[in-house]
Formats: structure tokens, sequence, C-alpha cells
């Protein structure tokens, strides 16, 4: 695992926009933003599973998070902007945004892989982050030390046969960071980095490898550390780079 270990006010007063909140790594992240002193706004599509993380999050006396219902496969560009207005009404700011929610699609040749999937997986996966990005780098703006955080996954640095639309949005977002990152590099204070969880027990992973025991992997929660690092003011001179959480 990525060896850091976060001071416990790490995230105090912090403001950090999760999206895919509900489940999976997007989930342990949040939870540890929380714990770490951070108000996190939980985005994503599944009610309930946010509203159990809320719940969690409230049990542990944690600051009280924010529920954002939004379907990023197909929310628009007004949808960003009304998110972004909710935050900057509320907070003023936005301290760091975790670009997590991502789906998987389907695991066969390009040859003859579906239009309508490829058009999902882009639009979750590459043109929500940009828009979403867009509409949420003027709140960044008026953090002291904004983060942007990407996830990335090893066939987003070298393609692999029948990962598809994945592979290919995962090496968009791949450079999506680094374009972004160098664009901030010196003009603002907003630094641009990439996460490769690796091989994590979520419910991705099990339907990209159902036969695999899930308990030879690393759990959600034991990734987190390289999600906080990158959040605090550790990772201040860190930009354009792309890191491994285990
Ligand atoms: P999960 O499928 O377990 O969780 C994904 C989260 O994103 C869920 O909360 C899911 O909500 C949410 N989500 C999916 N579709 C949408 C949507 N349309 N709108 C809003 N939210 C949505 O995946 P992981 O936790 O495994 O993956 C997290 C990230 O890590 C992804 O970017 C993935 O590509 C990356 N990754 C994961 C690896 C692994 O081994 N697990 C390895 C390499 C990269 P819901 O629960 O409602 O579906």
């Amino acid at each position: 695992m990525y060896d850091y270990t976060a001071p416990a006010n790490l995230l105090k007063d912090r403001i950090i926009l999760v999206t895919g909140a509900g489940d999976g790594i997007g989930k342990a992240a949040a939870m540890s933003y929380a714990k770490h002193g951070a108000t996190v706004i939980l985005v994503g599509r599944g009610r309930k599973k946010l509203d159990a993380v809320y719940d969690e999050i409230e049990a542990n006396g944690w600051p009280q998070p924010v529920i954002v219902s939004l379907n990023l496969a197909d929310a628009t560009a007004e949808n960003f902007k009304e998110l972004a207005n909710m935050i900057g009404a509320e907070f003023g700011r936005l301290d760091g945004v975790l670009h997590n929610a991502s789906t998987l699609g389907k695991r066969t040749p390009l040859a003859s892989y579906d239009d309508e999937t490829w058009q999902e997986v882009m639009h979750l996966n590459v043109t929500s982050p940009f828009m979403l990005t867009k509409a949420l780098l003027p709140l960044l703006e008026e953090a002291d030390n904004g983060s942007v955080v990407f996830t990335s996954s090893s066939v987003g640095r070298k393609g692999r046969a029948f990962w598809g639309a994945y592979a290919i949005s995962k090496a968009a977002t791949e450079n999506m960071m680094e374009t972004l990152a160098d664009e901030q590099d010196g003009v603002t204070n907003i630094r641009v980095n990439c996460i490769n969880p690796g091989a994590t027990r979520t419910n991705m992973r099990m339907k990209a490898y159902p036969g695999e025991d899930p308990d030879k992997l690393a759990t959600p929660e034991q990734i987190t550390p390289l999600y906080l690092y990158l959040m605090g003011d550790d990772s201040i001179a860190m930009n354009g780079k792309s890191f491994d959480a285990q």
C-alpha cells in the first residue's frame, strides 16, 4: 500500500466532493476524508447507498456531509452548473474533488464493441469528469490549495485486448489530468493528479474478474492512504503525476 500516515486533522474544515461515493473505493475515500475532518459532498446515482454513507459519517460524529443524487452517465453541463452554484452558495469554495465514478462497459474486442456501450463509457468516464471539472474550477480557485484527483487504471497506461472503451477512457483520463495540470502550473493554486487504485475488492473488480478470490485483494479501506495524501497539504508540491495506490 502507498506509504502515508495522515494526521488526524489533515482535512479539517475542507470541502471535498467525491463522485461514486455510495460504494467501493469512492465510499472508502469519502469516509476517510470525513474521518480526517472534511465536509464531504457525496455524489452518486443511488440515493439509498448515499444515505447509508451519510448515516455512517453522522454516526461517527464526523462533519455532516451533503448528498447530491446525480446520474453522471447522462448528466449535462447545466446539471454541473447547478451543482457548482449550490456549492458556491453553501460553502463559497471547494478544496478538493475526487473523480472516482466509472463504468466498466463490456469486455469484448473493439471489432464487435457496440456503439451504445462505447458512448455510455466515454460519457461517464471522460465527458462527465471534464464537464464537472470545468464547472468546479472557479470554486477550486477560491480554496487555498485546491486538489483535483482523477482515477485511472493500469489499462489506461498500456492498452490491453478486450478492455475496449474502458481502457481507452482511462488513457484519456491520464491525458486530461496531464493537460489540466500543465494549464494550472504556475497559474493557479490548483494541483491535478491521478490515482491508479490497483486490484481492489469492489463490485467493478468482481465484474471484470468473476473467477477471482476476493479475499486475495486489497480492500477499498486499505488503499485510502494515497487518497488522503493527495487531498491534504503534504501533496501541495505534486502536480501532473499519476500514482499507484498499491
Ligand atoms: P464500483 O463499481 O464498486 O463503484 C463505482 C461507484 O461509482 C459506485 O458508487 C457507483 O454507484 C458509482 N457510479 C457508477 N455509475 C454511476 C453513474 N452513472 N452516476 C453516478 N455514479 C455512478 O467501482 P470501484 O470502486 O472498483 O471503482 C472506483 C474507481 O476505481 C473507478 O474509476 C474504477 O475505474 C477505478 N479502478 C478500480 C479498480 C478495482 O480493482 N476496483 C482497479 C482500477 C481502477 P452504484 O453503486 O449506484 O453503481
